[in-house]
């Protein structure tokens, strides 16, 4: 029974893109990255899926998403990367949460509150490798391992990774960060650092970039099925799209040629029509650029959305086809079963697939197919 506004996530299908992944790549470690509620997907099932997967790393951006996987009862190795001026890394130690450090004050923060938990920190030192964004920028990395060294040596934190991100922004660019990387990581064994993890590939590097997957890859947009290429699908990739996004038709009507369809009238009937009423809006993640440009699926097929997407809902141009109130309308989906794709919205609002699925909104109620369902 479809539900009114749901987003449908298959656990089965996280699992297998995991799965699939791993073999492809073969390293030794895989982290699922779960930030921004697993991709829109659930945070907690996400990870469920992906530990059984055969994901051994879980990452997220703040520590809050550690500590929710944590209070859900999940064991597994996680890290942790994006830190508040101020941040609690007494109660991401306290957790056993992996601490990715980006500068000499996280640094000094992470140490302070190992001695005052009375623990040893595990810390993944991150490196600006070109991104320009949170790494620690090379003119400091020597500052910064001589400190990781000494709190090493005084029991106060161990360094269990080095890390870096990929631009993606050419082969030559990756190339050229990968180079970075490498200076990094002489420069850190030169201060007597010994990180049993290095890490620099996110979905894209880990299946085209063999050089940057080093000894574990951080799997984010693969795991949920979706392509992180223009040049190929999740089916070349041989990844299952894991969310599908479906409701129930809200109205179904019969209107005269000539009809204005929504805010501003922009598409009107150039004949006696039909027109149904979709319950998604731009309050629920559908972007309203994408007006006009896209089309949902039906048992009948797929037909175009016409007019301005609304806050709650938009409308779809049926033609001659019958459709009832209650009928389930497929937003996107798995496109081998005849859908749309989350790309196609992407395309059509001239984003990228993370944007439409990490975008899915509140008032959207998350339902779990498949192993793990039922939490
Ligand atoms: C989000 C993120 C990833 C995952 O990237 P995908 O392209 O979704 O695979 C990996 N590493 C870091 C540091 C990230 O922020």
């Amino acid at each position: 029974m479809t539900g009114f506004r749901e987003a449908v996530v298959d656990l089965d299908a996280i699992a297998a893109n995991v799965r699939h992944l791993r073999a492809q790549v073969g390293t030794p470690h895989t982290m699922v990255v779960v930030k921004a509620n697993g991709y829109g997907h659930g945070a907690v099932p996400a990870a469920t899926a992906a530990l059984v997967g055969g994901a051994d790393w879980l990452g997220v951006a703040d520590i809050a998403e550690a500590l929710e996987l944590r209070a859900a009862g999940i064991d597994a190795p996680i890290l942790a990367w994006l830190h508040a001026p101020e941040p609690d890394f007494a109660a991401a130690v306290a957790a056993n949460v992996d601490l990715g450090l980006s500068s000499t004050r996280q640094l000094r923060q992470a140490t302070d509150a190992a001695r005052s938990a009375g623990r040893v920190a595990s810390v993944h030192l991150k490196l600006d490798t070109g991104l320009s964004r949170n790494g620690v920028p090379e003119p400091d990395w020597a500052t910064v391992f001589a400190l990781a060294a000494e709190a090493e040596r005084d029991g106060r934190l161990r360094v269990c990774g080095i890390f870096s991100h990929l631009s993606n922004a050419s082969p030559a660019d990756d190339a050229e960060a990968i180079a970075r990387f490498e200076r990094g990581l002489a420069a850190a064994a030169d201060a007597g650092l010994a990180p049993e993890l290095t890490h620099l590939a996110a979905t894209a590097a880990a299946l085209r970039v063999p050089e940057a997957r080093y000894t574990m890859v951080r799997l984010g947009i693969g795991a949920y099925g979706l392509s992180p290429f223009d040049d190929a699908t999740s089916a070349d990739l041989g990844l299952v799209p894991a969310m599908t996004l479906q409701g129930q038709l809200a109205s179904v009507r019969r209107v005269p040629e000539g009809t204005g369809v929504s805010y501003d009238y922009t598409w009107r009937a150039d004949s006696d029509t039909s027109l149904a009423l979709v319950p998604f809006g731009y309050a629920d993640g559908i972007p309203r650029q994408a007006s006009g440009r896209a089309e949902v699926a039906l048992d009948s097929g797929c037909h175009p959305a016409v007019g301005r997407i609304a806050m709650d809902q938009f409308v779809v141009n049926l033609g001659g086809t019958p459709a009832a109130v209650g009928d389930r309308v497929v937003v996107f989906g798995d496109p081998a079963t005849g859908v749309p794709s989350a790309t196609d919205w992407a395309n059509a609002a001239s984003t990228i697939n993370y944007d439409i699925v990490t975008g899915i909104g509140n008032r959207v109620t998350r339902r779990y197919t498949g192993g793990a369902a039922g939490c």
